[in-house]
């Protein structure tokens, strides 16, 4: 894979797999990003990714989920779109000759078997570029490197697949490369480029991007993605987390609504919360991160855009009355809602690489709430 080296390798977070080689990590990581795809949570995903295989546009933007789910869905497209399961049928044609009636079985995309599949899935293949904005932002010079690169046809994939994990990383000057790149037209290059909202990126790149959104998680496990629900701690019920969130969302409200009417002081404050033992884990602050994602999408009017509800669910849940968080954030300025969006970005990829979740969480908090009062 021609990873950007710049924005792969160095990085600050520390290196939980710090024994284990960390290419394998890596390898494995993204097979079970890309297989997460699968799930019964991205059936229409994957449908609405079937048709692009007929179809296919030069840009895609990733919207939805988490920055993890998004990658996943990327590097699961590039399977889809690269899959080779149909040529390997082809090889055996001689056969068929033999047997004049043809298999009328579907051939199933991805199959996750063949070479392409493998290599894409494992974020190894040699026509998948990856700028990776998660952990650094992506620089203009990335993005220059990646025009030259781009000059020649993919090396044995149909499609080149270049994907910008979390493109809302993108420096200013490298939004705009990137920009030029998308003007001129590359028939074998798909470009993939994810964020947590569309709202974060250039309004010309999404104008020359066709939007797929993923669902959000739900801060109770019923629609966890399966990498999270194997490691869920079984003695937390749903029900203490749904509880805790609730309690969470007032205190964050506490935080960041002054002078507002959703402010209610009878209830315990943040830091009281945070500080009891072992209030915090790793999976409450992930949820609560999610719930909190949702809640900004409501406010921002995008609804809840969650794939997986089916018709009948939605109709019950109509009308809906916006939560309190959602309510308080759709009064608040467009600028404070950029900063709660990345500061949610922040605290889940801290929360992923195993940091403290009480000092990620507390971190966020007050970061927003010194935001808030113009003092960060
Ligand atoms: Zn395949």
């Amino acid at each position: 894979m021609a990873t950007n080296k710049k924005n792969t390798h160095k990085t600050n977070k520390p290196d939980v797999e710090e024994n284990i080689d960390a290419a394998l990590v890596q390898r494995e990581y993204f097979r079970n990003l890309s297989l997460n795809i699968l799930s019964e949570r991205f059936f229409r995903v994957r449908e609405l990714f079937l048709r692009l295989t007929v179809n296919t546009p030069q840009a895609l933007l990733i919207e939805g989920g988490t920055s993890l789910e998004r990658l996943g869905a990327a590097l699961f497209l590039g399977a889809l779109l690269n899959c080779e399961a149909d040529k390997q049928v082809d090889s055996v044609s001689p056969l068929l000759l033999v047997n004049p009636e043809p298999s009328t079985e579907k051939i199933e995309k991805p199959c996750c078997k063949c070479n392409a599949c493998k290599l894409f899935m494992c974020g190894e293949h040699r026509d998948l570029i990856l700028l990776d904005g998660r952990f650094e932002s992506i620089k203009i010079e990335a993005v220059r490197d990646l025009r030259n690169s781009l000059g020649t046809r993919p090396n044995n994939a149909s499609k080149r697949i270049v994907i910008f994990s979390e493109a809302h990383n993108l420096v200013d000057m490298a939004g705009q490369a990137l920009l030029k790149t998308l003007e001129e037209p590359k028939t074998h290059t798909l470009f993939i480029l994810c964020t947590s909202q569309r709202e974060r990126l250039l309004p010309t790149l999404v104008s020359r991007s066709w939007v797929i959104t993923l669902p959000w998680q739900h801060p109770h496990g019923e629609s966890e993605s399966v990498l999270l629900s194997e490691n869920i701690d079984e003695s937390l019920s749903s029900e203490i987390e749904l509880k805790k969130i609730k309690e969470l969302e007032q205190a964050f409200i506490n935080m960041i609504g002054e002078d507002t009417n959703y402010v209610n002081l009878n209830t315990p404050s943040w830091l009281q919360l945070s500080s009891q033992k072992g209030y915090f884990d790793k999976y409450l602050g992930l949820a609560f991160v999610s719930h909190c994602r949702r809640e900004l999408c409501l406010a921002l009017g995008l609804g809840d855009l969650s794939l997986n509800q089916n018709i009948e669910q939605e109709a019950k849940h109509k009308p809906k009355k916006l939560s309190l968080l959602a309510a308080l954030l759709s009064v608040l300025d467009k600028q404070f809602l950029l900063d709660v969006s990345v500061c949610l970005d922040e605290a889940e990829s801290d929360l992923t690489y195993g940091l403290n979740p009480s000092l990620v969480m507390d971190c966020f908090a007050t970061k927003l709430f010194l935001t808030k009062r113009n003092l960060y």
